[in-house]
């Protein structure tokens, strides 16, 4: 293939990339825009398997067809509870390719003796750095998310000391890997010297702060592809590195503002110790708390005219959305307004809901986010809230001695009627009570949340 044929390939791979991620935007448009990055991505394969004048396919081949065995059972299997943990995966093999292409080229280049120009030392340098770090960082995640190791964050004195004396010190022999490229010995120290880093960065931080980690890795992974691309004078990986790279950084941006948390709070913090609640723990909320039953839920469903259903990470836990939407659908049925309320940081996820309930085969028209539903909820007679905990706490709004103020919550408490189901009074992420669960208005039903949607539905048909 010639070489404008090649640059053309790349500009299209490219155009795949800018467009499918622009669908990923909305759920509606998400699944199409999956499918043009991956044929962008598959145009970009084959046109460097062209290009590059390789001599033997079968290594490519084999490595080819366990890549993708692996991916598509893995996309098969995993639970949507464990998709944050794949990503993680994905990231860190990213990572941990992009550290060593770069690798091989500088082993290339000093087996034939030629002296590599800074604009390929440099990126070589970059591209080992930030690889290893996601690599080892992303396995440390994946470990703790699997819960293959404490979630808990593991700190010890002098800790952001030594990550710091680490970190300028690798800064100072990638400089001299620049100035002397045919020293491979200092490659190998920044390569294992930078995994090391990556493991030390992520064990402070607790187990269920790793999808925001995740996130910002998935940015790293995309600066370590742009620089390797620069390495190998490759366009589509300079700009699909850079896409991964500024959309990770956005989609962090977004999980720490949505959370009410800053970056240096999510990595320095400690916060999150747990990554699960079990509900077995005492009950934790105080006040007079008013608990219903399948039965009384259906009778005040019934009598409703709007239905607000408000899904939380108990919700994926409990694998309810297909029930749910059986209810909803129900509901629909008997002429009641029905809304699902998507808040951006529920789940353990970015967009997490979207995804559960989309599987459930929602109507998409029916997902309103946060800031459209909100003014709703005082012209609502229920807010049926089902595995939602912290981002329908009240306290995030009104009590600014909260550890969660100031994080934007899904009003429910202004509905007429608020049905909470979960399995106990238990907090949720945050480890924070709810008042919402002893106001007035407000109804528990405890129990799984499938189980008791269940129990509804079949309430509501017998109606
Ligand atoms: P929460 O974690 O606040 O609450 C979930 C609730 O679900 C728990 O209180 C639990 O109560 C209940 N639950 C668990 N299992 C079941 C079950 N089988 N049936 C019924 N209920 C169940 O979830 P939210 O979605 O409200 O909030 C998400 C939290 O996660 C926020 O604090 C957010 O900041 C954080 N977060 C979100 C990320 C994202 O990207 N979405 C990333 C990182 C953190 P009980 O035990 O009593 O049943």
């Amino acid at each position: 293939m010639t070489a404008s044929w090649i640059g053309f390939a790349y500009l299209l791979a490219s155009a795949l990339f800018i467009l499918g991620m622009k669908r990923l935007g909305s759920p509606r448009t998400a699944p199409a825009g999956n499918r043009m990055a991956a044929v962008g991505m598959l145009i970009a394969i084959v046109a460097t398997l062209f290009h590059e004048e390789i001599v033997r396919f079968e290594g490519i081949v084999a490595g080819a067809t366990v890549g993708a065995l692996i991916g598509a059972i893995a996309a098969q299997r995993v639970k949507m509870t464990a998709m944050p943990q794949m990503v993680a995966t994905f990231n860190g093999l990213g990572g941990g390719a992009s550290a060593l292409v770069a690798g091989a080229e500088l082993i290339r280049l000093a087996e034939q003796g030629v002296a590599p120009s800074p604009f390929v030392s440099v990126p070589i340098v970059l591209g080992t750095l930030i690889g290893a770090v996601t690599f080892t960082g992303s396995f440390v995640a994946f470990a703790k998310l699997q819960e293959l190791i404490s979630g808990k964050p593991t700190v010890f004195p002098l800790q952001h000391l030594l990550n710091l004396v680490l970190g300028l010190g690798l800064l100072g022999l990638g400089g001299a890997l620049i100035l002397q490229p045919e020293e491979l010995r200092l490659f190998w120290t920044i390569l294992g010297l930078a995994g090391l880093l990556g493991v030390l960065l992520v064990i402070p931080i607790g187990g269920a702060d790793m999808p925001v980690v995740i996130s910002l890795l998935n940015s790293y992974s995309g600066l370590a592809a742009c620089a390797t691309g620069f390495v190998i004078q490759n366009h589509a990986l300079i700009i699909g590195g850079s896409l991964v790279g500024a959309s990770g950084i956005i989609l962090t941006q977004i999980m720490c503002r949505a959370m009410n948390r800053s970056l240096a709070n999510v990595l320095f913090g400690g916060f999150g110790a747990t990554t699960t609640r079990t509900g077995a723990g005492p009950a934790s909320a105080t006040g007079p708390v008013k608990s219903g039953s399948a039965e009384d839920a259906a009778a005040i469903l019934d009598a409703a005219r709007s239905v607000i259903i408000v899904p939380g990470y108990g919700l994926a836990v409990a694998q309810a959305q297909h029930v749910v939407r059986e209810l909803g659908d129900r509901l629909i049925q008997r002429g009641i307004n029905v809304k699902y309320a998507i808040h951006p940081v529920a789940g353990r996820m970015p967009g997490h809901m979207n995804v559960l309930l989309a599987e459930a085969d929602v109507p998409y028209e029916l997902l309103i986010e946060m800031e459209e539903i909100n003014p709703s909820f005082p012209h609502t007679d229920v807010a049926l809230v089902i595995g939602a905990n912290d981002v329908t706490n009240p306290s995030a709004r009104d009590d600014p001695s909260s550890e969660i103020y100031g994080m934007p919550i899904l009003e429910v408490d202004r509905a007429r009627t608020v049905m909470v189901c979960k399995r106990s009074l238990n907090p949720g992420f945050a480890g924070v009570d709810n008042p919402l669960f002893t106001l007035p208005q407000t109804m528990m039903l405890f129990g799984d949340g499938k189980k008791m949607m269940e129990e509804v539905l079949r309430a509501i048909n017998e109606i």
